[in-house]
């Protein structure tokens, strides 16, 4: 498991000398590929990277990392339901290893200045690590769904009920009393739940959080949540028997819900951002003005088409970009030189400017827009201090 921290950390790294490795492992399904095939294939691709730094004169850095790399990748091919991710810098004394989500793409192996991390980050796109607590009036039932894979976690108890009176009294004098008594006893009940649940949140700090309990329970169980950060984290409702429910039915009810919420999240965003667009506010769309947003550092949240592809060049001395084929660079003067894709580093630099990053499908109004758009924290342009320094 990687943090969105480090991955931003990541992001941040640089190396000069162009030494930068990342390596992705991407497992086949043994009907598509033998593992020898792979094992070949991740040789080739390594191969074609030494001869590479061989031209450019910085093969020795970056030999013993080529190196390891290539024993790893001879391990690998036993483990088929895990991808694996590698970044290394020899020269700067970085070697980070991952167990990833397998859904890199493809295998596949860059050396620049800087890491790739678009595999990285589309792997975990749309997985946010998920508490689904199962409750009734007794315990709950803790899962952790966790890329893709779901675990038990031990039960939480709510110590022992309160004593109600079981005779309703005499004539049933006392039946309203005890009415009033259960009725509070099951609020102190899913109190107690609601507290438990958000000491396991402090300790855990989980992205989302699932609820299954009976129907009639939900209006009292609610409130309970209210105004702590299990209501922020909270995602929905998981209708299935909470005492019986297996650990493979929480989980197809828990990814269906977390995959229709990620899309109508998404949905609203892309809105939200054209919007803002249109009323000259915080809102970029379109490669151009995405482009520029990003060099401002201005970007809260991207947005991209899953296959978003463009073409644009980049200043190696400024690392200015620009979506006109041109020669040389706007700002600097430099000669520029073309980057056939620019969607990797559109992710990069995103990473860099702290941003949430959401690859999307089949969107009608992003795709209008362009297949890029990004929702902004502020307009560099339309800073008061920056007017009045004008
Ligand atoms: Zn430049």
């Amino acid at each position: 498991m990687i943090t969105r921290e480090e991955i931003r950390q990541l992001a941040q790294f640089g190396s000069p000398a162009g030494c930068a490795i990342s390596f992705y492992f991407q497992p086949q399904t043994p009907q598509n590929k033998s593992h020898r095939e792979e094992a070949i294939l991740i040789k080739d691709l390594v191969r074609d990277v030494m001869r590479k730094a061989e031209r450019n004169g910085n093969h020795a850095a970056l030999r013993e990392d080529l190196d390891k790399i290539l024993q790893i990748a001879e391990t690998l091919h036993g483990n088929h339901s895990r991808g694996k991710a590698i970044f290394a810098c020899r020269e700067q004394g970085i070697w980070r290893e991952l167990d990833v989500p397998p859904r890199l793409g493809h295998s596949q192996i860059k050396v620049n200045s800087r890491f790739h991390l678009r595999p990285l980050v589309h792997a975990y796109a749309g997985l946010p690590r998920t508490c689904i607590a199962l409750v009734n009036r007794k315990r709950a039932r803790i899962f952790e769904l966790q890329e893709g894979g779901i675990t038990q976690k031990p039960d939480l108890e709510f110590g022992p009920s309160p004593h109600v009176p079981r005779s309703d009294g005499f004539q049933g004098y006392e039946a309203g009393h005890r009415e009033r008594h259960v009725e509070n006893r099951v609020m102190q009940t899913y109190k107690m739940f609601a507290e438990s649940l958000l000491m396991l949140y402090n300790l855990e700090k989980f992205d989302a959080l699932l609820i299954g309990c009976h129907d009639e329970a939900w209006p009292e169980i609610e409130p309970q949540l209210q105004g702590s950060s299990l209501k922020q984290r909270l995602r929905g409702r998981i209708l299935v028997d909470p005492m019986v429910a297996t650990a493979e039915e929480v989980r197809e009810q828990a990814n269906r819900i977390l995959s229709e919420t990620l899309q109508s999240e998404q949905r609203n965003l892309v809105r939200e951002t054209i919007g803002e667009a249109q009323r000259n506010g915080r809102g970029a769309v379109g490669l151009r003005h995405v482009l520029n947003a990003l060099e401002r550092q201005e970007v809260q949240t991207l947005l991209l088409m899953r296959d978003f592809k463009a073409e644009a060049v980049e200043c190696p001395n400024c690392r200015h970009m620009d979506t006109r084929m041109v020669k040389t660079c706007a700002v600097c003067g430099h000669e520029t030189r073309d980057l056939s894709d620019v969607s990797d580093t559109l992710v990069d630099l995103a990473l860099r400017n702290g941003a949430e990053i959401y690859f999307m499908d089949g969107d009608a109004d992003l795709e209008k827009a362009g297949r890029v758009a990004a929702l902004l924290r502020f307009r560099a342009d339309q800073n008061t201090a920056e007017k009045m320094a004008v």
